[in-house]
């Protein structure tokens, strides 16, 4: 997706530790217009497989989800990192490792926010070592719905997520793909040339 592989090449800043920062547009900031394009491109990839629920994680899966949700025309359920003072009867969990912060949270969704007879598009703002996605999708399973696939704005695809989410059969679409941050330089795979 040529706007977003151009937003990374002008905005985005390389961290030590193979971490892209693009909180200008992505991860603190966020781009509206960039967003609804993202949007449109994750609908115009899953459009045509029934999706009835996106489900992400907070926080910055949310904007690329909402936007997703509003023209794909299906709502949209965020996975909570912290657990809500509110009661709530029952509750999917799954333990997820972050990356960035190097701790594992328990990451949950109220029992009523999926159902069964869901087929659900999991959305997620980066792909590194898949454990968020993995984390969604264990939620979907137990929820006894169906994962029609992920959705993925940045993937680093020189890190294990991608290779273990595709050996788990589950149906990956990032809208960027990047093969290499080393020296502080992002360099995108060939076919994400698009
Ligand atoms: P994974 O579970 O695939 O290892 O990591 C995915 C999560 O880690 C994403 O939800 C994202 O918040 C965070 N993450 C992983 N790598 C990066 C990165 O290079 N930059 C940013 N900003 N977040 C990242």
């Amino acid at each position: 997706m040529i706007k977003l592989k151009q937003a990374i090449q002008t905005q985005g800043t390389v961290l030590s530790g193979d971490i892209l920062k693009v909180d200008q547009f992505l991860n603190h900031g966020i781009d509206p217009e960039l967003m609804a394009a993202i949007g449109k491109e994750f609908t115009r990839r899953f459009e045509n497989d029934g999706i009835t629920k996106i489900l992400t994680i907070e926080s910055s899966g949310i904007a690329p989800s909402v936007m997703t949700g509003l023209y794909l025309g299906c709502p949209v359920v965020f996975a909570r990192k912290q657990k809500s003072a509110i009661h709530h009867k029952g509750l999917f969990a799954a333990d997820v490792y972050s990356y960035t912060k190097k701790t594992t949270s328990t990451i949950t969704v109220e029992a009523d926010k999926i159902s069964a007879d869901d087929t659900v598009l999991i959305i997620d703002d980066f792909l590194a070592n898949g454990q968020a996605a993995l984390g969604l999708a264990s939620i979907v399973q137990d929820a006894g719905a169906r994962v029609a696939g992920i959705g993925i704005v940045i993937e680093k695809s020189f890190q294990p997520g991608r290779t273990l989410l595709d050996g788990a059969g589950l149906r990956v679409e990032s809208l960027a793909r990047i093969a290499s941050l080393s020296d502080g330089t992002v360099r995108f795979s060939d076919e994400a040339a698009c």
